[in-house]
């Protein structure tokens, strides 16, 4: 496995343009000024690499592409998660058709999970807070894996072209790993490539925004999807990567590491507890941070604005020079950010009771 990039894994990669360097993915800011209403995230460099993503803009003044991407079922929804919802709401106001995988086959051969526990978590956690910030799930095309014959056959078609040495020299996988962890990255494949299958639209530009971890499946789709080409008439996917969610102590944000991570059910005293504790880049002493000012790079404060809760720049970049000028310490900062995530989370709960039955209704249709 090349370090730092391993889907299943729990790094953060440090050096992202080493990473760029050595996969071939090229910076988005050279495309930043042919993106229409570009979001924040990618305004801020947060979304900082592509693949082939011009193929997708040269779509988005009114023609067809697909946006794909997965949720999978074996935790609870955190920020880092939020981050790709975000995304497939601004691509979904673009015209893009969404194609949302609830990975529960993933769920099971990487995680254990049933496919019934994996449906339960699917809807509390990930679907009612898809819907409830403000992705429209009817609009979308939801499927599990574990229920799409479409799917699961492409992979088993796709699967006779790709051999052991390829998904090793990928993946790293060694003698102990077991088959379904083995024939897992098929699956994935076929997620990324059956928006182009005729059924579902036929050939057309599709974007998969991913963490940079993420990149492994991706190469294995577009080198799967040349191999395909002619049979399938199938585009070579394009991707986005956006840099990984930190958790509150500077690690990668996931549901398995619960005191670090921040969580959309978790009321809002248990978020104001979390962010007392968070890492920030401020100064032994108040005094010394008045005097030198902070350092907002460092910062997973910060870093919680830039990603998620100061949508307009001027407010970013207010704070930021206020850090550094050491007009403001880390317990007001704090305290700043706690009233207005209380807020957010407020309103998100109130829109969660409102899709509930909505989002029920989608779910008995496409799992009964
Ligand atoms: S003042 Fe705010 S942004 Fe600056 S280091 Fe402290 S918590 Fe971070």
């Amino acid at each position: 496995m090349p370090e730092g990039l391993d889907p299943w894994g729990m790094e953060v990669p440090e050096d992202y343009a080493r990473l760029m360097q050595e996969f071939g993915i090229r910076p988005l800011e050279e495309l930043l000024p042919s993106i229409p209403d570009p979001p924040h995230l990618m305004r801020r460099g947060v979304i900082f690499g592509h693949r082939d993503f011009e193929r997708v803009l040269e779509r988005m003044g009114g023609g067809r592409y697909a946006v794909m991407t997965g949720l999978m079922p074996s935790g609870r929804m955190h920020l880092g998660h939020k981050m790709v919802v975000d995304q497939l709401i601004w691509y979904q106001r673009k015209g893009g058709e969404i194609f949302l995988c609830v990975a529960d086959m993933e769920a099971f051969s990487a995680r254990g999970i049933p496919y019934d526990l994996g449906r339960k978590i699917a809807f509390e956690e990930y679907l009612v807070n898809c819907e409830a910030l403000g992705l429209e799930l009817e609009r979308c095309r939801v499927y599990f894996q574990s229920r799409s014959q479409q799917v699961q056959g492409l992979a088993y078609s796709l699967a006779r072209r790709v051999n052991f040495s390829e998904v090793r020299a990928i993946y790293g996988f060694s003698g102990e790993t077991h088959l379904s962890h083995l024939y897992y990255p098929m699956i994935d494949v076929a997620d990324i490539l059956h928006p182009q299958l005729e059924e579902f639209g036929g050939p057309r530009p599709t974007v998969v925004p991913v963490g940079v971890d993420q990149d492994p499946h991706l190469r294995l789709a577009r080198d799967v999807a040349a191999k395909f080409s002619e049979e399938y008439g199938f585009l070579p996917p394009s991707s986005t990567y956006h840099r990984l969610m930190r958790d509150l102590f500077g690690g990668k944000m996931s549901s398995s590491r619960p005191d670090s991570a921040l969580f959309l059910t978790d009321p809002p005293e248990v978020w104001e507890r979390k962010l007392w504790d968070a890492l920030t880049g401020g100064r032994p002493t108040a005094r010394e941070q008045r005097e030198k000012g902070g350092e907002p790079s460092k910062c997973l404060v910060y870093e919680l604005c830039m990603y998620h809760f100061a949508p307009e720049d001027r407010e970013l970049l207010e704070l930021k020079e206020r850090c550094e000028r050491g007009e403001i310490i880390c317990g007001e900062c704090k305290e700043e950010l706690i009233g207005r995530v209380k807020g957010f989370l407020r309103e998100l709960e109130e829109r969660r009771r409102e899709v509930r039955p909505g989002v029920e209704r989608l779910l008995r249709r496409i799992s009964p």
